[in-house]
């Protein structure tokens, strides 16, 4: 079977459906991973061909196992399924917080990745792509910058990404000899479920979803344990 394909966690909405969206118009079979199969069919549906359902909460061992046995080969890893349960900074933010966001946005990565890892390295060009979060960086978050107003909220949300963003590069590493390339995505404030206050500012997924597409299919000589923002400019740690 020479037909390339990808998994997209967290593909039934948001900026997750418009990667997968993208990866199928580029010929690419794709994995649409949805937690409810109805939300997931839907998705399947409305992106049209090559997008098939793959029923998948990351939270889930034996469901993350079980979607894993389904896959033979896998030449592009989205790892974008992400919560933000609150806005509050770390005095306001108990250890049930961190331990849910953390569960989905660290955990489940770790979970979804390791029991792919089989079929990435079926593929003769394995591309993981972590979306991570611009609010994760150490460095925008201590300086003045204009992308980014610094301040102290959503603690066990930046925090998490922060782990995220640690692992690709300890990813990277460690498969850079097997030819994959494991990057972390900066998508820019944008309007979906997950950021209501990004509604009103209007940021557009759509244009999201270009920056993973990039990262998805990057040549073999394409950058590897980086942190890029939607554009390609690389985002500091
Ligand atoms: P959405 O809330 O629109 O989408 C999140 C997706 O993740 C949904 O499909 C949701 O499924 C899924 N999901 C959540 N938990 C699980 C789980 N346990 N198992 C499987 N799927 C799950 O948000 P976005 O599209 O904005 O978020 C996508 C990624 O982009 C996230 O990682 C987020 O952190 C990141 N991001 C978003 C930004 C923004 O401004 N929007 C900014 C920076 C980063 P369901 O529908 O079932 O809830």
């Amino acid at each position: 079977m020479n037909e390339r394909t990808a998994l997209v966690t967290g593909a039934n909405k948001g900026i997750g459906k418009h990667i997968a969206r993208l990866l199928a118009a580029e010929g690419l079979a794709v994995y649409v991973g949805s937690r409810d199969p109805g939300r997931g069919q839907r998705a399947v549906e409305e992106i049209g061909a090559g997008a098939r359902l793959l029923v998948l909460d990351v939270t889930d061992p034996d469901g993350v196992a079980q979607a894993a046995a389904q896959v033979d080969r896998l030449d592009v890893l989205v790892n974008n399924a992400g919560i933000s349960p609150s806005l509050a900074p770390p005095t306001d933010t108990g250890v049930e917080e961190y331990r849910r966001t953390y569960e989905t946005n660290v955990f489940g990565v770790v979970a979804v990745t390791n029991a792919f890892l089989p079929a990435l390295r079926r593929s003769p060009r394995p591309r993981i792509v972590n979306i991570s979060s611009g609010t994760a960086s150490l460095t925008w978050s201590t300086t003045p910058n204009p992308q980014f107003t610094p301040g102290s909220g959503a603690a066990a949300y930046r925090s998490s990404k922060a782990a995220l963003n640690a692992l690709t590069v300890l990813y990277a590493q460690t498969l850079a000899e097997d030819g994959f390339k494991v990057n972390a995505l900066a998508p820019g404030l944008r309007a979906t479920d997950l950021n209501p206050r990004a509604a009103a500012a209007g940021g557009d997924p759509a244009e999201a979803a270009l920056g993973a597409l990039r990262l998805a299919l990057l040549p073999d000589d394409g950058p590897t344990g980086g942190f890029f923002s939607w554009d390609g400019t690389p985002v500091p740690w």
